[in-house]
Formats: structure tokens, sequence, C-alpha cells
């Protein structure tokens, strides 16, 4: 079997190299040490996407009917790749053209497509995931935040948690659940999804203070929020499709196991240069974390090549998501081991790689929940597995 690239596909990423080279400032290591959510990458970010939409390389892999050019999916994953490796310059962006697109383009109505498309389309627009909540996480069926049905709308009261980007967001993809007492079914099938205004009244985030970054993850507080019923996502009792549909389409659009991949190559130079590199244990070790990535990689290059051959997701998206955590974890803890000075600042990647490791298995879904899906979906164990 050939895993390698044709000429096309490494072209494309010699481009894309060299428009990173070209384009990147030449502090951006230090920004990029802030958070995807602090204020200096966000505006950094806007930037960025901007000249990437004027340059055909925002949304390529977008159907040329919603302003994409039908790009294979391999080509949009080798940019998430390069992206991924230079410290994601695209910040909370990545998600408007991963899943947030392309579920609009698959469930929006006419109105909401042309509402939102275009200032995602032009690199402009930052989208949060009201999904967890202080009592449902894992178990995301169990949201309380409700929106009672009022006339030409919803009136929506409840609390969201770790909302990313919650502070600089135009626009939540909102989870809430219809009350019995309102005529709402029961279970799943009450909830509903609304693309809420961030602006609207009775909106109010706080932000969580955290070691990954600023203003990175948030509490949002909705009291009585009136949302019209046009910024309804799909028919009432259809969002748990649409939502399994997102979280698809979110966890392979991640590619961090290059920033691990590349991170390790730059701790091994730095041992090198420091003439520990003959150190068997270190080599052991550094070998073991390299081996991660590798596996990782091949795992998700695996579920990508199902993608790119219209096959339908199957449990191997889980078993790819674990092992990037397990990469993004083995090259933290060699480095935290041989280099511990780095996460302290004295390598601004490393630190932002401790950063984005350290959360890697909680965000987008904790991964021991992945392991229940592959017993379950793969294994054919029994048990309902807790999330999607
Ligand atoms: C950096 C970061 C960014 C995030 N961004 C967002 C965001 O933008 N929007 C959003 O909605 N959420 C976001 N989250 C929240 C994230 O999706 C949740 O933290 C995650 O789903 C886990 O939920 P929880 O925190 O409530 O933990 P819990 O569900 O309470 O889980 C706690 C622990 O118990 C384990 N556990 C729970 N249930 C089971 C089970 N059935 N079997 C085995 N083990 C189990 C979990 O694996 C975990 O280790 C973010 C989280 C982080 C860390």
């Amino acid at each position: 079997m050939e895993f390698g690239w044709n000429p096309e596909e490494q072209a494309h990423r010699t481009s894309i190299r060299a428009l990173l080279a070209e384009t990147l400032p030449p502090n951006w290591e230090e920004v990029s040490v802030h958070g995807p959510g602090s204020d200096a990458q966000t505006a950094y970010s806007k930037q960025f996407c901007a000249l990437l939409a004027e340059r055909g390389l925002l949304i390529p892999h977008w159907p040329a009917a919603h302003g994409g050019e039908d790009a294979p999916v391999w080509h949009q994953f080798i940019l998430g790749e390069e992206m991924w490796a230079a410290g994601e310059p695209r910040g909370a962006q990545y998600m408007n053209v991963n899943w947030v697109g392309p579920v609009l383009m698959r469930f929006g109505s006419p109105a909401q497509l042309e509402k939102h498309l275009p200032p995602v389309r032009r690199g402009e627009s930052i989208w949060c995931q009201g999904f967890s909540e202080p009592s449902a996480g894992s178990d995301l069926a169990a949201l309380r935040t409700t929106a009672t049905p009022v006339e030409g709308g919803y009136r929506v009261s409840g609390a969201k948690i770790w909302t990313s980007y919650a502070g600089k967001a135009d626009t939540c993809f909102l989870l809430a659940r219809i009350p019995a007492g309102a005529g709402g079914a029961s279970g799943k099938a009450a909830i509903v999804i609304l693309l809420t205004d961030m602006r609207s009244e009775g909106i109010q985030v706080k932000p969580i203070p955290s070691l990954i970054g600023e203003g990175d993850i948030h509490e949002v507080f909705f009291d009585e929020v009136f949302v019209p019923a046009a910024d309804r996502l799909g028919a009432e009792g259809q969002a748990w499709e649409i939502i399994n549909f997102a979280l698809q389409n979110e966890r392979v659009g991640i590619a961090r196991y290059e920033f691990s991949a590349r991170t390790l190559d730059r701790a091994v130079a730095r041992l090198k240069a420091e003439k520990r590199w003959d150190d068997p244990v270190i080599r052991d070790r550094a070998a073991r974390a390299l081996m991660l990535c590798e596996a990782a990689r091949m795992l998700v290059y695996r579920v990508v090549d199902g993608k790119a051959r219209d096959l339908p997701p199957d449990a191997f998206a889980s078993v790819a998501r674990w092992a990037v955590v397990q990469a993004d974890n083995g090259v933290n803890d060699f480095m935290t081991e041989f280099l511990p000075d780095g996460l302290l600042g004295a390598d601004p990647v490393q630190q932002a790689h401790h950063q984005r490791a350290i959360a890697a298995g909680i965000a987008s879904g904790a991964a021991e929940i992945q392991l229940n899906l592959i017993a379950r979906r793969w294994l054919g164990l029994p048990g309902e597995p807790a999330r999607l």
C-alpha cells in the first residue's frame, strides 16, 4: 500500500508552508502562547483568515455552490495539518470551516445560509459551541437550559459552561430543551438548536481563568433571552441527528498530532544542542513519543480516507481521537520530564503545546467516552455510551 502524497498534494503543502513563512509575524510564537481566545490571537486570526479567503485557502473543500471550490478532502486536510503545525493561526475560526459551515450547509434554511455563510467565507465571524452545562458534559442529553416556545420564537434560560471563545463570539450554536410542560417531547427529542446572536439581551458571559490560555473558556448565562423561530436550525426533534453530524466533523477536523510531532522534533533538536541526545533513556522515550504521533497520524488518515471515499462514519473516528490524545500526552510527558523549563516560558512552542495537551482528553468530549464508543460500536460490548 502506498502512503505517500502525490505531486499535486506535495505542491499544495509546499505552497501553504511558503504562505505561512511569508505571513506569520516574527513574534507569532509568543502570540500563540496567549491562546486562540486571547485578544492578540483573535485580532490576528481575523486578518489571517481574510487573507486565506482571498487566496482561496479558507474553505476550498466547501461545495462551489456555497463559495468553495469542491477541493478534495485531502487538500483541506493537508491545509489543516500545516495550520496546526504552525500553532493554528486561524484561531477560533477553524471551527467555522470544519464543522459550523458544513452543518449549516446540510441542515440550514436558505435564510440561515444567506445570513451566516458570507461572514464565515470572508473569515470574519467567530462562533461558540453552547453544549456543555454544569450537569451535562459527557451526558450531553441531560442538558437543562430551556427554550420555552413564545410567539415568534423561544425564550431561553439556563447556564452553559466551558464555552470556548464565548467572549469574542458573534453567534452561539446553542442547545436547549423545550420544557415538557410547554409541549416539548421527552429526552433527546425535546432538544432544539438555536443559532443565537451573542449580542441578544439577557446573555451574560463570564471568563473562566485557566492555564490553557487567555479568554478561552467561559460560563454563559441566559436569562429569558428571546431567539426568533427563524434561528432554529432544523426541525424540532431533529437536533440529535444534527449534533451527531456536527461532532463527527469536529472530531476529525483537528490534526493535533502534527503539532505534537513538530514540537517533539524541536525538543530533540534542543536536547542535541545541549549534548544530551546520547542518553539512551532520553532516546528511548523520544522514540516512544514519536511512535504515538505516527500511530495517531495513520489512524486519522484512515478516517479521512473514509471521508474522501464517502463511506459512512464508523467507530474508527473514536479510535483515532483516542490515539491523538495519547500523542498529545506522550509528547507533553516527554518534555515535562526532560525539558521542564520549556513549560515555564523557555520555549513558547513547548508551552503552547503543553496548554493544549492538558485539555486534549477533555475538550470535544472526554477521551474515556471514546473508549465507551469503541467498546460498544466496534467490539460489540453491551451498554449505552453517555455522549454521542
Ligand atoms: C479546553 C476546553 C474547551 C471546551 N470547549 C467547549 C465548548 O466550546 N463548548 C462546550 O459545550 N463544551 C466545551 N468543553 C467542555 C467539554 O466538552 C466537557 O468538559 C466534556 O464533554 C466533559 O464533560 P464534563 O467536564 O462535564 O465532565 P464529566 O462528563 O463530568 O466527566 C468527568 C470524568 O468522568 C468520566 N466519565 C463521565 N462519564 C463517563 C462514562 N459514562 N464512562 C466512563 N467515564 C466517564 C469522563 O471521562 C471524565 O474523565 C470544553 C472543555 C475544555 C477542557
